[in-house]
């Protein structure tokens, strides 16, 4: 069912599944961080079949926190999400 198909199945963005780069997905930290817990995601490498606690990957190399850092909230600016 698709189009255009290239290598492998992961090609776009990890958040929002559109076809640009995963660095440069215009979601927040926020949103992200909501997809990849509903998604039952790893926080680390995004991978569906295990929890963050049984990752491999270093920690979040922003805070040294159990997540990646794209989803790190570190990075998030809390001036822009006031009310
Ligand atoms: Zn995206
Ligand atoms: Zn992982
Ligand atoms: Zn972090």
């Amino acid at each position: 069912m698709e189009t255009g198909n290239q290598h492998g199945s992961s090609a776009g963005c990890l958040f929002c599944h559109k076809s640009h780069p995963t660095d440069s997905c215009s979601l927040s930290v926020l949103d992200r961080i909501r997809i990849v817990s509903e998604q039952k995601r790893c926080y680390k490498c995004f991978d569906p079949d295990h929890w963050s606690y049984k990752c491999q990957k270093p920690n979040c190399p922003n805070c040294g926190q159990n997540h990646h850092e794209y989803i790190c909230l570190a990075l998030f600016d809390p001036i822009s999400y006031k009310n």
